[in-house]
């Protein structure tokens, strides 16, 4: 497996961990989606357990530049329950780029 693009802009992704294979993008988040009712295109999971899932990554970029559209959810207790607010990153880009490239040069 290979590490897959940005979903939207379509930026090569190098991956963090290039000794394994599987998609874990440096410098992107990847996604999981189980399904979605009301979604017209992917709902397989109509019963547990989950045995299908969608997975896309978002380049770190695409991701602050649309953090209007990205909510943050913590978890309240146990179960499902959430309280959602809109995301406010606290880290920067650029503190992890210079980090992976400080630990890459080695
Ligand atoms: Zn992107």
């Amino acid at each position: 497996m290979t590490t897959l693009n940005c979903f939207r802009c379509d930026k090569v992704l190098e991956s963090a961990n290039p000794d394994r294979e599987h998609n874990q993008p440096y410098a992107g988040t990847s996604f999981q989606a189980q399904g979605q009712y009301g979604s017209t295109v992917f709902d397989p999971n109509v019963w547990t357990p989950v045995t299908q899932l969608l997975v896309l990554n978002a380049c770190d970029e695409c991701l602050l530049q649309n953090k209007a559209q990205v909510l943050h959810a913590t978890r309240t207790g146990e179960g499902v329950n959430y309280t959602y607010e809109t995301w406010e990153p606290d880290i920067t880009v650029e503190h992890w780029r210079e980090w992976f490239h400080e630990q890459n040069e080695e």
